[in-house]
């Protein structure tokens, strides 16, 4: 790894000792659904939603049986709900029939499912299953680029440009270290460029000041 990178590692690590998910779940089923929800919405927002739902769908099997409506109304709040509530009903329902109602660890059976794209099958196996991964979403597709960690115009090509810049054993952990750096210090609007270390690296940062 370059010492630029290391660099960067290194700081993140300090700022954030242990990072880790967000998302409230206490088995696999949990996560992939939480993922699903947590699209375009916050992790604080889906952990009120799942607190519920959960308990009214403490398996896969309740899931794949749930009513289309009454799931819709229960995770409203979450944004993009009829896809969302489509995409669980039929990844879950999908689950029960081909794996025997448990969410596969292979990434290509992970990507069939309704409503699973690279991000939350990186997310699920990294979280679910150990492996190593980076799954690009928003924050770190913005962190990546304003460091000068990848150039890539497209999630995938920035997942496969940090695969080559990070050492693997690294791959999960930077994805959540990256998240929590974009959620809370290299922030989409108005980033804390003023209180930031890692200034002196930042492509963003020299190009706004030059
Ligand atoms: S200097 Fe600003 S834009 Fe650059 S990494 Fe820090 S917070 Fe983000």
């Amino acid at each position: 790894m370059k010492e630029r990178t290391k660099k960067i590692y290194m700081h993140l690590k300090e700022l954030f000792p242990n990072p880790s998910c967000e998302l409230i779940f206490s088995n696999r089923y949990e996560l992939l659904v939480s993922v699903i929800l947590s699209a375009q919405c916050t992790d604080k927002r889906v952990n009120i939603v799942t607190a519920e739902l959960f308990k009214k769908y403490p398996t896969v099997y309740e899931m794949a049986n749930a009513n289309l409506n009454e799931l819709e109304n229960q995770i409203k709040s979450c944004g993009l709900y009829h896809n969302k509530a489509k995409n669980i009903l039929s990844a879950c329902q999908k689950i029960v029939l081909d794996y025997n109602g448990e969410v596969p660890s292979d990434y290509n059976k992970l990507l069939k499912l309704s409503g699973v794209g690279r991000k939350t099958a990186n997310v699920v196996a990294s979280v679910g299953f150990g492996e190593d991964a980076i799954a690009v979403d928003t924050h770190v597709f913005r962190v990546s680029k304003r460091l000068g960690l990848a150039k890539g115009n497209t999630p995938e090509k920035v997942e496969k440009e940090l695969m080559q810049e990070l050492d693997k054993t690294i791959w999960s952990e930077s994805h959540f270290l990256m998240v929590l750096f974009g959620r809370y210090v290299c922030k989409a609007q108005k980033p804390l460029c003023e209180e930031c270390k890692l200034k002196n690296e930042c492509l963003h940062y020299k190009s706004l000041n030059s």
